[in-house]
C-alpha cells in the first residue's frame, strides 16, 4: 500500500505521513484534511533539478505546475528550491505574486488567457506567456505595445504525440483545444507573425503531450519533433530559437502495482535525443525546461476522513461512507482514477474486505474508490486515500456548500496548518 517514501507505518500500528501520527493529526485538526510531507515535495523537485545538471549540463530549469496544488506555501517551497513556477490563471498568477516569486521564473499558460490575465501578465512582466493561438498573440502585441513593453512569449505547440496514460498515438491531435498544429502550417506562420512584431520576443517553442504518463519514448519522440521544426525556422526565418520546453506529465504511483521510472531516466534519455539531434541538425542545444505538477506533489499528499455509516448490501457491495467525497476529491466521479485506502487506525492490520469507499455529497456517483480493498472498519475509524496530493485540493469545489478542507504541511514529523479549513461563513462570503 505504500505509494512513496513517506507513508509508514509506526509501533501504534498507525498510518504516518513525513513521521507524523496521521491519527494523531486527525485528532488535533478534524476531518477531511489533506496532508503533504514537506521533504518529499522538496526531494521531488530537487531530483528533476539534479537530473538536469547531471544529464544536460544543468542548460535548463524546472518549472512546477502549479495547477496541480497551489498555495501560498507551496508558491514558497518552490522559491526556497529554486525551482520556477507554471500557472495557468489570474488567480493563481496572483497566489505566486502575493509571497514575491521572481516574475522571471513564471510561466503563463492557458488555451484562452482573458484580456485582463494578459495585461496582469505584462504589467507584472511575466518572464514568459505561452501564446496559445493567433487572437492571443495580437491582442497581448497589443497589450504590451500600450505599455511600451516587450512580452517575452513562447508558443505552445501540438507536436502531434497524443500520450494518454500506457499507451500513445501519433495522430489525431490536432483535434485538441491547446495550442498549434504542425500539419497545417499555422505553427510556422505564428512564429514568422511573432518575430515581425515589435512588442513580443520569442523565446522558444513548448508542448506538453499529456499526463500520467510512464513511458519515456513519447517524450523523446516530442523532443525530436520539436528540434524539427527548430530546424525548420532556422531554415526559414534565420533565427535559432534559444529554449524548448518540454512540459511536464511524468506518471507517479498510484496503486502499489504500479512502478513509475525515476525521473532522471526520462532527463537521462530526453537529453540524449536532444544532443544526437542537435548534432545532426546542426543546432545549438537550447535551454531546456520541464514543468512536473503530479510528479512533484502527487504521491506527498494524502487525504484524512472520518468513517461514518457503513453499509452493507448483501451481496451486492458494502459501501464506507467518509465525512468527504466529490467536493475534495472529484477525480474518481470525473475519470475514475485509481487510488490506495488505508484505515489509518489499523494501517498494520490486513486489508482483508472489499468495500466501495463514498463520499457524502448527494450525488450517487460521489465515490472515492469502488471494489477497494481496506481493512475491516466501523464509524469514528480514519481512513487515508494515498496519493492525493495533486488535483486534489486544486479541484475542489464546495458542491453542496461543503467548506474546503485545510491543507495540513507536516516536516520532519511536526505540523502546520499551510491552508486553513474554510468555515460557513467563507461559503457564503459573496453572497449578497
Ligand atoms: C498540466 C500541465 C503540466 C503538468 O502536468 P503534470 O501531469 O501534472 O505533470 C505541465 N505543463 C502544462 C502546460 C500543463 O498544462
Amino acid at each position: 500500500m505504500y505509494v512513496s517514501d513517506c507513508i509508514s507505518i509506526n509501533e501504534s500500528g498507525h498510518l504516518t505521513v513525513g513521521g507524523a501520527d496521521t491519527v494523531e493529526l486527525a485528532k488535533q485538526y478534524g476531518t477531511p484534511a489533506y496532508v503533504f510531507d514537506e521533504n518529499e515535495i522538496r526531494k521531488n523537485l530537487r531530483e528533476f533539478k539534479k537530473s538536469i545538471d547531471e544529464h544536460y549540463g544543468g542548460n535548463g530549469h524546472v518549472s512546477y505546475a502549479s495547477k496541480a496544488f497551489c498555495c501560498k506555501e507551496m508558491c514558497r517551497i518552490c522559491m526556497s528550491e529554486g525551482a520556477g513556477i507554471d500557472v495557468v490563471s489570474g488567480g493563481e498568477l496572483y497566489t505566486a505574486l502575493s509571497v514575491g516569486f521572481p516574475s522571471e521564473d513564471i510561466i503563463f499558460h492557458g488555451n484562452n488567457k482573458t484580456p485582463a490575465e494578459l495585461e496582469a501578465a505584462v504589467d507584472n512582466n511575466v518572464g514568459r506567456i505561452v501564446v496559445d493561438n493567433i487572437t492571443e498573440l495580437e491582442m497581448l502585441n497589443k497589450i504590451a505595445a500600450e505599455r511600451g513593453k516587450t512580452a517575452g512569449i513562447m508558443f505552445r505547440i501540438k507536436p502531434g504525440i497524443d500520450a494518454h496514460t500506457h499507451d500513445f498515438i501519433k495522430t489525431g491531435q490536432i483535434d485538441s483545444k491547446f495550442g498549434f498544429a504542425l500539419e497545417t502550417g499555422e505553427a510556422m506562420q505564428a512564429v514568422k507573425a511573432a518575430l515581425s512584431m515589435t512588442n513580443v520576443k520569442l523565446r522558444g517553442l513548448h508542448c506538453h503531450i499529456g499526463s500520467q504518463i510512464f513511458d519515456i519514448d513519447p517524450f523523446e519522440l516530442a523532443a525530436k519533433v520539436m528540434l524539427n521544426l527548430y530546424k525548420e525556422i532556422k531554415a526559414q526565418t534565420g533565427v535559432e530559437l534559444a529554449e524548448l520546453n518540454l512540459g511536464g506529465g511524468f506518471g507517479i504511483k498510484y496503486l502499489e502495482s504500479e512502478c513509475p521510472k525515476p525521473y532522471a531516466e526520462y532527463m537521462k534519455n530526453v537529453s540524449a535525443v536532444v544532443k544526437e539531434q542537435c548534432e545532426s541538425l546542426g543546432l545549438k542545444m537550447p535551454h531546456i525546461l520541464i514543468e512536473p505538477g503530479r510528479s512533484v506533489v502527487g504521491a506527498a499528499g494524502i487525504t484524512l476522513y472520518t468513517v461514518g455509516a457503513v453499509k452493507e448490501i448483501p451481496e451486492i457491495r458494502t459501501y464506507v461512507s467518509v465525512d468527504g467525497g466529490m467536493a475534495d476529491n472529484p477525480r474518481y466521479a470525473l475519470y475514475h482514477a485509481d487510488y490506495e485506502v488505508v484505515c489509518a487506525n489499523k494501517a498494520a492490520e490486513e486489508r482483508s474486505e472489499t468495500v466501495t469507499v463514498a463520499g457524502k455529497c448527494c450525488e450517487s456517483g460521489d465515490l472515492i474508490q469502488e471494489n477497494t480493498k481496506l481493512q475491516p472498519v466501523k464509524p469514528g475509524d480514519i481512513l487515508a486515500v494515498l496519493s492525493t496530493g495533486a488535483y486534489n485540493y486544486s479541484m475542489a469545489s464546495n458542491y453542496n456548500r461543503i467548506p474546503k478542507p485545510p491543507v495540513i504541511m507536516v516536516k520532519d514529523g511536526e505540523a502546520r496548518i499551510v491552508v486553513k479549513r474554510e468555515s460557513y461563513e467563507h461559503v457564503a462570503e459573496c453572497d449578497i
